[in-house]
């Protein structure tokens, strides 16, 4: 190149940059959507890990990136917020859920628009969301592959965990409220499913998780069935839930389990409703949705005070949670996978025992 040529260059380079400094209105905002998913590469020595890209449709700045793992109740979940970015459009999709091959690495992801501004990425991890699990880098436009430019989050095996226990919940009791039953069959799926089914053999996984680390686990049923009778009035059926708790002996808390559902296909996501009678009902629907949200990786789509009848009239904190939906096609494939109701149940437990291990109730 000639000299006067390159001087030209860089002038017009640093008038560039110059205007893009002094205009941040100019830069359009990038677009990202997750391009792989990958599980079987290996890092340096051979050490397994799960791969994840994320296509940007141009650079971002390191620092416009951060990046924050764990926390008391959330303890693996990997967040990346990105500045300046938004969702690609045709990425339709807001929750992924990982396939067995992933399961010793992380669960699901999420995408969440913080603000107009910034856009999150929510990775529900296996192993804790601390350093040395993970990894999160950029890398450059890669022609040759025709991949763009990337972010890149690597996860390492995680899988330390002895299957379906917790900790903390030992001598505790806890009522397992399984919604419906009997001729109340919930709400009905896509193709088919019932709610009452679902809700049940969730229930029971977590009946079995909690048992088998130490908890004191009352059902309200343990079959398919009406809990006060077949004709009774609502409020005779919920209350005859309530009584399970009110009348146990030493109930520390009271969770109800439950599928959302919605007149459009589209709805879809994890949600927990509590009844505010002090703030430890919050604190366990918090704990729950964590734990659901992290193990299932479906959207999070938050906590909500409601005035469902078991939350409001139990006398002990107590939280109702939608599992997923059942009006989904996707959704309601999943809750009637196993993996994915026991994955469910492990999330509600562990919520728990992060429950108690971080209120001291
Ligand atoms: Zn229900």
């Amino acid at each position: 190149m000639r000299k006067g040529c390159f001087r030209l260059l860089l002038a017009f380079a640093v008038l560039l940059s110059f205007a893009f400094a002094v205009s941040p209105v100019c830069m359009a905002r990038g677009t990202a959507k997750i391009i792989s998913f990958d599980t079987s590469r290996q890092a340096d020595g051979g050490v397994p890990l799960f791969r994840i890209e994320l296509g940007l449709n141009k650079p971002i700045e390191e620092n416009d990136i951060s990046v924050e793992g764990g926390g008391v109740l959330r303890p693996k979940r990997l967040k990346i917020v990105m500045k300046d970015v938004k969702r690609d459009s045709d990425d339709v999709e807001e929750g992924y859920s990982f396939d067995k091959n992933a399961k010793s690495f992380a669960r699901g992801a999420s995408f969440l628009a913080k603000d107009s501004k910034e856009l999150q990425l929510t990775v529900a991890m296996t192993a804790l969301a601390e350093e040395g699990n993970y990894r999160v880098y950029t890398m450059p436009k890669d022609k040759k592959n025709k991949k763009p430019f990337r972010i890149v989050i690597d996860i390492y095996d995680g899988e330390t965990n002895a299957k379906g226990k917790v900790d903390g919940v030992g001598g505790r009791t806890i009522v397992i409220d399984p919604g419906h039953g009997g001729t109340d069959t919930g709400a009905r799926g896509y193709r088919g499913s019932l709610e009452k089914d679902i809700t049940l053999k969730v229930s029971k996984n977590v009946e079995k998780i909690l048992k088998a680390s130490g908890a004191i686990v009352v059902m309200t049923r343990d079959d398919d069935r009406d809990v006060y009778g077949p004709s009774a009035t609502d409020a005779q059926e919920l209350q005859a839930r309530v009584d399970y708790g009110d009348f146990t002996p030493g109930t520390d808390i009271f969770v109800s389990i439950h599928c959302n559902a919605f007149y459009t296909p589209e709805s879809n996501g994890t949600g927990t409703y509590y009844y505010y009678k002090t703030e430890l009902d919050e604190q366990l629907a918090q704990a729950i949705q964590d734990g659901m949200v992290d193990r299932g990786g479906r959207r999070d789509r938050g906590i909500h005070e409601a005035r469902f009848y078991v939350c409001r009239n139990s006398s002990m904190p107590a939280a109702l949670c939608e599992l997923a939906f059942i009006t989904n096609p996707d959704e309601e494939l999943l809750l009637s996978d196993e993996d994915f109701q026991f994955e469910m149940a492990m999330g509600i437990c562990e919520g728990i025992s992060n429950f108690f291990k971080a209120t001291g109730y």
